[in-house]
């Protein structure tokens, strides 16, 4: 059973989560880069650690969620990373947003030092993941995965097996191909809108209709009220665009639409909205257009 948890990377997603461990009973010992961010943690009762190599000593289950790939390079392969502390019979869990032959690096790493591995990337983002609401996503060793189903019923509300290590950061990157093509709809068509129908109304007919999701009633809405504060920064949402293209073309599998996504959200990143929310992409279309929507 799984009593004493190390938990690396305390940004948006990170800090949430990281508390739901801490509310859900866990002797829980956290590490982030910038330290102050683990201050919070302390006066709750949680360890500090001062390398990710020393969170990862002596503890059942060490997860982690950061940025990127190179992230994940620095923290796991790092000198001072995790591999450095970690022994047989601990397992590690990388919730990150990361391609799949990562996540098969980090197995490999891992497997050599008698250490499971699970890649457990999760939909929902700031909200969800605060609320302990989110969608979360595993692949391992099956066994592993029983191990830590109790932990990720913790910080979700639901958890789903995907098989051979690899597949759930696959299963990540085919989620975030739809959002950002969900993102770009919604940015595309209300600046369509904008220009002529009453926003309001448009925003009441998106929430029913048979096209409708959560995502694009939230963000609309959002955009509507010029509310651009982050849950997922528009600059991960281009990190992610570009694993989805290095994944897709390892597949030989074709991804047109995402491919002008990508230059839209280059375009908003390099106009300076990199770290707003990322349906800030629609502020691309809108200087394109020279028009801002607005709702009255
Ligand atoms: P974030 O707020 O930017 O936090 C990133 C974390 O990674 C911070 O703890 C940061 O440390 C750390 N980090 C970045 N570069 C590092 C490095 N080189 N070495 C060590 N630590 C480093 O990002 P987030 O929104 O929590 O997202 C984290 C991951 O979850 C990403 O892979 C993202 O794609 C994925 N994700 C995000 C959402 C969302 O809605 N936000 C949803 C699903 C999945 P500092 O505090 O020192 O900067």
């Amino acid at each position: 059973m799984i009593k004493t948890i190390s938990y690396l990377g305390l940004g948006t997603m990170g800090s949430g989560m990281a508390s739901n461990l801490l509310k859900a009973g866990y002797e829980l010992t956290v590490w982030n880069r910038s330290a102050e961010k683990c201050k919070p943690f302390a006066r709750k009762g949680a360890h500090v650690a001062d390398t990710p190599a020393d969170a990862a000593r002596n503890v059942d289950l060490v997860i982690y969620m950061l940025s990127n790939d190179q992230a994940v390079e620095e923290v796991v392969f790092g000198a001072k990373g995790i591999l450095g502390g970690i022994k047989k019979g601990q397992v590690a869990m990388d919730m990150s947003t990361v391609l799949p032959a990562m996540s098969l690096r980090e197995q490999e790493a891992y497997a050599k030092r008698g250490v499971d591995f699970l890649d457990v990337p999760v939909f929902g983002s700031k909200q969800e993941a605060a609320e302990a609401k989110l969608w979360i996503m595993a692949a391992g060793n099956k066994a592993t995965f029983e191990k830590v189903k109790p932990v990720l019923q913790h910080l979700g509300q639901t958890v789903h097996y995907l098989g051979k290590n690899g597949k759930a950061a696959a299963m990540k990157l085919v989620g975030n191909l739809i959002v950002a093509l969900e993102l770009e709809a919604l940015a595309e068509g209300l600046v369509l809108a904008q220009a002529g129908l009453d926003l309001k109304t448009v925003m009441e007919v998106v929430k029913v209709a048979d096209f409708r999701s959560p995502l694009l009633v939230s963000n609309g809405q959002n955009i509507l009220k010029r509310d651009f504060s982050t849950s997922f920064a528009l600059k991960l949402m281009l990190k992610d665009a570009g694993l989805i293209e290095k994944f897709s073309e390892s597949l030989q599998s074709p991804i047109p639409a995402l491919r002008v996504v990508e230059k839209n959200l280059a375009s908003a990143v390099s106009l300076g909205f990199g770290n707003e929310n990322a349906s800030a992409l629609i502020k691309a279309l809108e200087k394109e257009a020279s028009v801002e929507v607005k709702g009255r």
